[in-house]
């Protein structure tokens, strides 16, 4: 009865290419941030539904393996094309369950065909390798799939992170079960179906939904062969600590405290715009923002030009809701916090009311200057619109203050000196460094992956990087010859 009153259907989970009853299950509601409203419910799915998502993958998994690789591909360059049909749908689908403006929600969706891109060209990339070892006798290095394994996702990109792992894995031969975030649930709902639509055989991807009971029974089932893992520290570590304790693969990506060093001699109006774009972006929701500024010297005036520049970034209109009404407690207490303990807010985003949608969960941009390191705000991820702006006088107090913090995602310097962008290059403790870009995700081929308290695994989760972590290696050695009798190998 209450289904009807809901704008998407109750989500269900999706095994063997079919959309699953999880009647017996709790359910839990979906809200979308912009609104307030309630417009979904979802299963909270316990061990045996994983279990029955499992058997689908591992029963597809002896005829997707056996698949050339170039058969395989095939279906990915039909599934992008399908991404580009649908762009607007799985935008929408983004926006409303995420809170996003239309213009990042559809940027998200473009950088899931470029992943998907990426994935096409795996058959240039994998190829073995092929030695004569001894007379007449050869050794080759095949990657092999791993079997059945598994996706978990954060809720700041429904539509994005999915596809970090998706079109890798299962493009290399493995078969999959995805953990949607229970807070946005409906973007992975569609992706299946253009999977399938795209021809995907059945049990090749299957989705389970839930929280924590389910990402324990992933971490814990026998056949599940690795996890890949992407979400807050605390839960990294967890999944990272019990996945492997069950000897499986993981990589397992965490939170993030980003720092912009600006430098005096950065490009004023390139720096502001960055700076602002940076920690606003996606309403400060993003493992890449650059929440906290290390202004270094004299650069009073950048800083008045990145308050411009935040002032022009408005709740409702270029800047969008943050994912939940405790998330927009949080981000303001954080806020209050700071100003408590001396810090000074020369933007305030606190109490953000956009007309028509008075119960959306928004923050507006927010800029804090004289922070200091020993301040909450300048130590705990905030995810939310808001900048922190600490002083020092050298870069190497810059550097020291973003190498004490435990993350190590990103790091990033706004400068017009090559050398002091080298040395921040060379003495960052980040995996992922800017020279005068805010957000320096790197794109594909390159691989994406923090460092420290940001990733637990050895490989990064895309790019060239996941190729070994979603394989193994298969080495073989032949002779076909008797005759040809040289060493003790031979
Ligand atoms: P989260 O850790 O709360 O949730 C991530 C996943 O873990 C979800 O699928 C959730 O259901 C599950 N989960 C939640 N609590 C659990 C528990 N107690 N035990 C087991 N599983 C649990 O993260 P989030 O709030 O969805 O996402 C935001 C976080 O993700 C931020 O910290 C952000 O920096 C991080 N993130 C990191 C990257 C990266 O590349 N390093 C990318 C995106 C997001």
């Amino acid at each position: 009865m209450e289904v009807q009153t809901l704008k998407y259907p109750a989500i269900r989970n999706y095994v063997a290419g079919q959309s699953v009853e999880s009647a017996s299950t709790p359910t839990m509601d979906v809200f979308s941030p912009l609104s307030g409203q309630l417009i979904s419910t979802l299963p909270l799915s316990n061990a045996a539904a994983l279990d029955a998502a499992v058997q689908a993958a591992k029963a597809a998994f002896p005829s997707w393996s056996a698949t050339p690789i170039k058969e395989r591909v095939q279906i990915f360059y039909r599934y992008k094309t399908l991404l580009e049909r649908d762009m607007k749908v799985l935008a929408d689908l983004v926006r409303e369950e995420n809170g996003k403006t239309y213009d990042e929600a559809r940027a998200e969706v473009e950088k899931a065909i470029e992943l998907t891109e990426f994935a096409c060209s795996m058959p240039q990339l994998i190829q073995g390798e092929f030695l004569e070892v001894s007379k007449g006798v050869e050794a080759r290095a095949e990657r092999k799939p791993l079997g059945v394994v598994a996706s978990i996702a954060p809720f700041n990109f429904p539509n994005m992170v999915p596809h970090w792992t998706i079109p890798n894995a299962i493009v290399l031969g493995n078969t999959m079960i995805l953990k949607p975030s229970e807070q946005v649930p409906l973007s992975a709902v569609k992706i299946a179906e253009l999977l399938k639509e795209a021809g995907l055989p059945d049990g090749v991807l299957n989705i389970v939904n839930g929280d924590k009971e389910i990402v324990e029974a992933i971490c814990d089932h026998p056949d599940i062969q690795a996890v890949s893992f992407v979400g807050s520290t605390k839960i990294a570590k967890v999944v990272y600590i019990r996945a492997t304790s069950n000897l499986k693969r993981c990589v397992a990506l965490g939170g993030a405290k980003n720092h912009l060093m600006v430098l005096p001699d950065a490009h004023p109006d390139m720096t502001a715009s960055n700076v602002a774009a940076s920690m606003s972006g996606c309403a400060g929701q993003r493992c890449m923002a650059g929440s906290t500024m290390v202004g270094v010297g004299a650069v009073d005036g950048i800083v008045a030009k990145i308050v411009e520049e935040a002032k022009k970034i408005v709740a409702g209109q270029n800047l969008g809701s943050v994912i939940s009404k405790e998330a927009k407690a949080r981000i303001e207490q954080h806020i209050t916090e700071a100003e408590a303990a001396g810090a000074k807010v020369l933007l305030d985003g606190r109490n953000a009311v956009v007309p028509g949608q008075e119960d959306g969960y928004y923050v507006g941009a927010t800029v804090i200057d004289y922070v200091t390191p020993d301040m909450r705000i300048a130590q705990e991820e905030v995810f939310g619109p808001v900048l922190a702006i600490m002083r020092t006088d050298t870069l190497d107090e810059a550097l020291a203050i973003e190498n004490a913090n435990p993350y190590g995602n990103a790091a990033a310097v706004f400068t017009s000196s090559g050398s002091s962008a080298r040395y921040v290059m060379d003495h960052a403790n980040a995996g992922m460094i800017g020279v005068n870009i805010g957000v320096p995700v790197p794109r594909e081929p390159f691989s994406f992956g923090g460092w420290n308290d940001s990733k637990f695994g050895a490989c990064d989760i895309t790019g060239k990087s996941s190729i070994e972590f979603w394989t193994q290696l298969k080495k073989t050695t032949t002779k076909w010859n008797p005759e040809s009798r040289v060493n003790w190998m031979s």
